[in-house]
């Protein structure tokens, strides 16, 4: 029922392509029809009117000729000593012809006086109208008035045989038509042609109904297939190839759920890591505590060792804890996570190298440090003293005894470099695309042994990516490893 509203309310709204698919094709069809029905009709009736004026005016033409041949006008104001015809003929004529058109004949003479009226009622009235005037100057007049429903027309009576030339007008015709004949013509036609108009509407619609539906059946049939993916029936979108946009929209929706797939596999695969990570100093704890536990003659020293050993399992535990949350923390790319100042770089990386020289001696490692300039760059000091950090404590601990490990720094106007060489244990080949990886290890066992945590360089390449850097590893197993970090002097926004 909701969703049947909010379908409703969508169509109301023209937000639906069907609705506005179904509209353009009605108005289409249905305005143009609306025209044609109106101009026919209208011109029907103009032309009805123009024709029945012209059909009058020639028979009243004739009569006029007939009155004047009979002098009638002469007659009828009692001027007629010569008059040779009959006015009871000429009074039938006139009769017939008022009969005939459904209409009143009036005669006007010289002096704007009815003479005749088919109705009896004006006769003797004086008639002064323009058109009248007009025609007494020899000009025939027409008017349709459409509200009361009548044409009136004016003819000249012109005697042509007078003395003193032709054309001499004496006296007018005013006569009145119905145009009941004209109407009532145009009705049926008006009626017929609504009949068609209706019917034209009612075929306009059902075809913008079946139109409508098969245009947007392509976008139907994607959304139920999306729909069936969204219900977890399908795990990829069978692809609609009904047209090419829906072809498109098929193939990006199913490269966007195969990055999803990939995604949740890794995010999937990364919490197992972490899993995995963290119980293994646990189940060491556990060991060793049951171990205690289980032999009651335990002597002070053996639980010393053994606690000494559960506190390094706990620092360990406490390690991956702190890398994790750094990662995490990075996985957040936005500048704000970034605060980067103007750090003197020479500084920072004397301060971590005093740091760890004390790991290094224990090792009997050599550690060598050499910068070429000052360097000044706008970095996050505490993410960039991370990164020295892990590189070079890296070089320290997979190193060899008596071996050495040279860190170099140098700059151009635009980066500043950062080189870690080692004469250590290197990486194989095939470990070199990994290393970068969470929680991967050339060696498993002698990584944890020296309290590695597999983070180390995944950070680092975070917190390079974040400075706009790059990376640079080249190894050679057995002979030594050299990290090159380029990092912009100036930290570079992202764009927004
Ligand atoms: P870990 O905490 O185990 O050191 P890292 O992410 O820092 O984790 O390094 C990943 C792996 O890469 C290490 O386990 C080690 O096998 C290898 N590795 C890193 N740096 C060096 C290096 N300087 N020399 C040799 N191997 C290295």
């Amino acid at each position: 029922m909701t969703e049947f509203l909010s379908n409703l309310k969508s169509v109301i709204r023209l937000r639906s392509l069907r609705a506005r698919i179904f509209l353009i094709i009605l108005v289409l069809g249905i305005v143009p029809c609306i025209l044609v029905r109106v101009t026919i009709v209208s011109d029907y009736e103009s032309r009805a009117v123009e024709t029945r004026v012209s059909a009058v005016q020639n028979q009243l033409t004739i009569t006029a000729n007939h009155l004047v041949a009979n002098k009638y006008i002469s007659a009828l104001t009692g001027r007629a000593d010569d008059y040779t015809g009959s006015l009871d003929v000429m009074d039938a004529e006139i009769e017939m012809l008022s009969n005939v058109y459904e209409g009143r004949i009036m005669i006007i003479g010289g002096n704007f006086k009815v003479l005749k009226d088919t109705y009896g009622i004006s006769e003797g009235k004086t008639i002064i109208s323009e058109e009248v005037i007009k025609c007494f100057q020899g000009v025939s007049t027409s008017y349709y008035d459409k509200n009361l429903g009548y044409i009136e027309l004016t003819t000249p009576i012109a005697d042509t045989t007078a003395e003193g030339g032709s054309g001499v007008i004496r006296g007018v015709m005013l006569t009145s038509i119905s145009d009941d004949s004209i109407i009532s013509m145009a009705d049926v036609l008006g009626n017929n042609a609504f009949i068609l108009e209706i019917t034209i509407i009612i075929l306009v619609a059902a075809l913008a109904v079946i139109l409508s539906r098969f245009l947007v059946s392509p976008i139907t049939t994607l959304t139920g297939r999306i729909n069936a993916v969204k219900a977890g029936y399908n795990n990829l979108l069978e692809p609609v190839n009904d047209c090419t946009e829906t072809e498109h929209i098929s193939e990006s929706f199913n490269k966007l759920l195969t990055r999803i797939n990939a995604l949740d596999e890794s995010r999937g695969e990364f919490v197992a890591n972490v899993s995995h990570e963290l119980k293994t100093p646990m189940a060491s704890m556990k060991v060793l505590s049951d171990s205690l536990l289980a032999s009651p003659d335990a002597s002070v020293e053996d639980y010393r060792e053994f606690m000494e050993d559960i506190t390094s399992q706990i620092d360990r535990e406490n390690r991956i804890i702190t890398d994790l949350l750094a990662l995490v923390k990075m996985d957040d790319t936005s500048s704000q996570n970034l605060k980067p100042v103007p750090t003197d770089i020479n500084e920072l990386t004397e301060l971590v190298l005093k740091r760890l020289r004390s790991i290094a001696r224990k090792q009997n490692v050599d550690v060598t440090f050499e910068t070429k300039r000052k360097i000044i760059a706008e970095v996050d000091e505490v993410k960039i003293t991370s990164l020295i950090t892990n590189l070079v404590e890296n070089a320290i601990k997979y190193n060899h005894e008596n071996g050495w490990v040279r860190v170099s720094l140098d700059a151009d106007h635009q980066d500043f470099k950062l080189t870690v060489e080692d004469s250590g244990l290197g990486i194989p080949e095939e470990s070199l695309a990994h290393v970068y990886e969470r929680f991967y290890r050339v060696d498993k066992s002698h990584s944890r042994e020296i309290g590695g945590t597999g983070l180390g360089l995944a950070i680092c390449r975070k917190v390079v990516l974040m400075h706009h850097g790059t990376i640079d590893l080249t190894s050679k197993e057995g002979e030594g490893t050299r990290f090159v970090v380029t990092i912009p002097l100036s930290y570079i926004a992202d764009a927004k």
